[in-house]
């Protein structure tokens, strides 16, 4: 069964958008994965067609009404549907390699976009919406996490990046950030490929890059390396 994506979007002709070039691209053709989007506004029951309304107790902006993204909820996904319903929001459970490779073993996801001040709260709960974030920022809308989550998800999928080991070496996979990494020309600028990659020596070569993921992260990113240390311990 390929991984099946439902988004629930104000703004469906976004997608695929990015989704439809290169690796994520080709698999959707090749059927790795679907992609369906659900128009939110599709779901307004007014001749206005209104899908938002102004925040109780006063405040800025507009929040998504809850009655409304039920109906679209239901409709995407009815109760016999086992895929994780995830609501993109700042708020949410920091979106982290492990949580992708969790999802892209899963059978798909759905995922609500938010838009205007975000959702209200009752249907978060009334359809254990599970909220995810792409990072400490706000962005204007849902979609553009949407993608992202779903291009690391693509990505892992078997099949999609052909031949090679699942990027089981990269970035986060290790708990490490990835070494450096060099190709052709030999010389470049007046700098060499470090001599030790040429050599041909494949376990120095592999000690010579976990130590400078090592490295890396510790400078860059104590927080991870901590707990990469913890593991080894
Ligand atoms: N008032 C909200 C922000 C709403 S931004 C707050 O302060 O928390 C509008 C929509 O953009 C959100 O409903 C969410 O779907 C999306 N969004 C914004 N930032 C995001 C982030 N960091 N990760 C995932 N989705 C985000």
């Amino acid at each position: 069964m390929p991984f099946a994506a439902t988004v629930l979007t104000l703004y469906p002709d976004m997608f695929p958008g990015p989704l439809g070039h290169s690796l994520s691209g080709r698999a959707l053709e090749k059927e790795i994965w679907s992609l369906e989007t659900v128009q939110i506004r599709d779901f307004a029951a007014d001749k206005h067609r209104s899908v938002d309304d102004t925040p109780a107790g006063g405040g800025a902006g507009m929040v998504l009404r809850p009655d409304i993204l039920a109906k679209a909820i239901d409709h995407a996904s009815p109760v016999s549907d086992n895929r994780p319903r995830l609501l993109m929001s700042p708020r949410g459970r920091p979106l982290d390699q492990a949580y992708v490779r969790r999802l892209s073993e899963g059978p798909g996801a759905v995922i609500v976009c938010g838009r205007f001040e975000g959702v209200d709260e009752r249907v978060i709960e009334a359809r254990n919406l599970i909220e995810v974030s792409i990072g400490d920022y706000v962005l204007s809308g849902g979609e553009l996490g949407a993608m992202v989550l779903l291009d690391a998800v693509v990505r892992i999928l078997p099949g999609v990046m052909g031949n090679r080991e699942s990027g089981e070496s990269e970035s986060f996979e290790t708990g490490l950030l990835e070494h450096p990494q060099y190709t052709r020309p030999q010389d470049f600028e007046g700098k060499a490929i470090p001599e030790i990659l040429t050599s041909g020596d494949h376990g120095r070569i592999a000690a010579w890059r976990k130590a400078r993921a090592e490295e890396i992260t510790r400078a860059r990113r104590p927080d991870l390396y901590r707990s990469y240390r913890e593991e080894e311990e």
